[in-house]
């Protein structure tokens, strides 16, 4: 039976809020369950290859060679220590991608054209996460073009609304111009610390604006996640029974609550 893998993008222009932490952590969490799932990493940074183990020097294939056509997304996929989770890492010379392929026509298209050739021949992924660069540039939206949906991850902090609607200003672009089936997957809230009024305060303005796109799970505040990529290993590998493994359990179950939901709809 052929499958076709659903295709999320983790998504905001914004550093540091938790993109990275939840597509790996996401990404085991479904494999943990029996789905088979591959990260793509699409920044140039390489932290979701470098949290999954996969050391620099070991990188010979990655996602510049698929969006420059030399790889297939097969050829460029690697094992990690997750079972049932593959990915295909980034190397630094995805820095240079803009400048080679901005005069090409299907430039906003690369990654998604590699995806479509390759589930002519059934790569047998239920999922697969693509993790994005802090901006709004054409790798991200090489991810958009590419998804079914863009899951997005907000910083339960002061500004966490800020940029939000520049976002979602750009889904909506892409969803007119190349996409017309991209949904907005949902929206999670990160490193929440309970002890923080301006938090809660945060939680409930996400909630108020953005209804019922806001994933029911919060993902805690919590040490030893940002400790686990040190030991290359995702936080529920490290220490799976930490409050943040278990939240993104809990969100792996929402994801395909929700899934269902749509499929049966
Ligand atoms: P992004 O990919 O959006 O830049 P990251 O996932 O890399 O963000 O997270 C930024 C930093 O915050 C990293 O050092 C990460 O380990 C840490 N971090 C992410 N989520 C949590 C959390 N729930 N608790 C504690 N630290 C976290
Ligand atoms: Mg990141």
């Amino acid at each position: 039976m052929k499958i076709t893998p659903r295709i999320i993008t983790v998504a905001n222009q914004k550093g540091g809020v938790g993109k990275t932490t939840t597509a790996i952590n996401l990404a085991t969490a479904l494999a943990a369950i029996g789905e088979r799932v591959l990260i793509i990493d699409l920044d140039p940074q390489g932290n979701a290859s470098t949290g999954l183990g996969i050391d620099r020097k070991d990188r010979s294939v990655s996602s510049y060679d698929v969006l420059t056509g030399e790889l297939e997304i097969e050829q460029a996929a690697m094992e990690t220590a997750v079972p049932g989770l593959s990915i295909i890492p980034s190397t630094l010379d995805l820095l240079g991608i803009e400048m080679e392929i901005a005069s090409a026509p299907d430039r906003v298209l690369k990654l998604r054209n590699a995806l479509r050739a390759s589930s002519e021949r059934a790569a047998g992924y239920s999922y697969v996460l693509i993790d994005c660069p802090p901006s709004l540039n054409l790798l991200t939206l090489n991810s958009m073009a590419a998804a079914d949906s863009v899951l997005v991850p907000l910083q339960c902090e002061f500004f966490a609304l800020e940029g939000l609607s520049q976002l979602l200003e750009t889904v909506d672009q892409v969803r007119r111009s190349i996409n017309p089936e991209l949904t907005i997957q949902g929206i999670v809230l990160t490193m929440f610390d309970g002890r923080n009024n301006l938090a809660n305060q945060v939680v409930e303005d996400v909630r108020a604006h953005m209804g019922e796109k806001v994933y029911d799970t919060v993902i805690p505040r919590n040490v030893r996640i940002s400790e686990a990529p040190s030991y290359g290993k995702p936080a529920i590998l490290y220490d799976l029974k930490c409050s943040g493994s278990q939240a993104y359990l809990q969100l792996a179950s929402e994801v395909i609550r929700r899934e269902r939901k749509l499929r049966a709809a």
